[in-house]
């Protein structure tokens, strides 16, 4: 069996990535908590793939073991792509007096500077790029990168108690609903993190097969 450690502090992404992964033969997918020894590496990149790239990286250094990092967020036309990389702590510090957290603080703060623009022009994706770090292995220096993204527009409130982040303000392309209204097997179908990971699925597939 070939270990991949999923470096995601996220439960709700672990599960997600978890789902998609389960179809790949000699792969045992494990989590922080069953490593341990897991450094803090700081998201200082421009992009997606910079930040998921050195994640990776860093953490597949320290722990030895395969390591699977993500990256993602929310773009926003109408803001110039914002909040991008910066989606986790897109509202600072309000997080820390926001009855709903840093979550509640984001989604708030997207709804204000979305308040005067019209519903055709609140057109956004959600991005997630993957890379995969085996400095041990046959990847030797390199990453393995994935990369996902489904549009959508944002919604004027709320909507659906599922997913996590930005998912209540949410609707993707081609739905009635908000992502957070989706079940768990309705949002893997179409979100941007199971695009990245069913598109890395070939190289797992193969990579797992050689020496397994
Ligand atoms: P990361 O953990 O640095 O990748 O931060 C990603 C941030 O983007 C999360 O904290 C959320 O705010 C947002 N985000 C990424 N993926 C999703 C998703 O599937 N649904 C809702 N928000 C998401």
């Amino acid at each position: 069996m070939k270990k991949l450690l999923v470096a995601s502090g996220n439960a709700k992404k672990l599960v997600e990535l978890r789902r998609i992964f389960a179809e790949v033969p000699g792969l045992e997918v494990v989590g922080p908590a069953d490593v341990g020894g897991i450094p803090e590496v700081e998201e200082d990149g421009d992009t997606f793939e910079h930040n998921a790239r050195k994640k990776a990286r860093e953490i597949a250094q320290a722990t030895g073991v395969m390591t699977l990092a993500d990256d993602s967020g929310l773009e926003v036309d109408a803001l110039g792509g914002a909040p991008g990389v910066y989606s986790a702590r897109y509202s600072g510090d309000e997080g820390a007096s926001h009855p709903g957290g840093q979550v509640g603080a984001n989604n708030d703060k997207l709804l204000r500077a979305l308040a005067d623009v019209s519903a055709e022009e609140r057109t956004a994706r959600f991005r997630c790029v993957l890379a995969v770090a085996d400095p041990r292995g046959p990847l030797g220096d390199d990453e393995h990168v994935s990369a996902g993204s489904v549009e959508g527009i944002i919604a004027v409130a709320p909507r659906g108690d599922g997913g996590f982040g930005y998912d209540p303000l949410f609707l993707p392309e081609g739905r009635q609903e908000a992502m957070a209204e989706l079940t768990a097997p309705e949002k893997d179908a179409i979100s941007h993190r199971a695009r990245a990971a069913s598109a890395l699925l070939p190289f797992l597939h193969g990579y797992c097969g050689k020496d397994a």
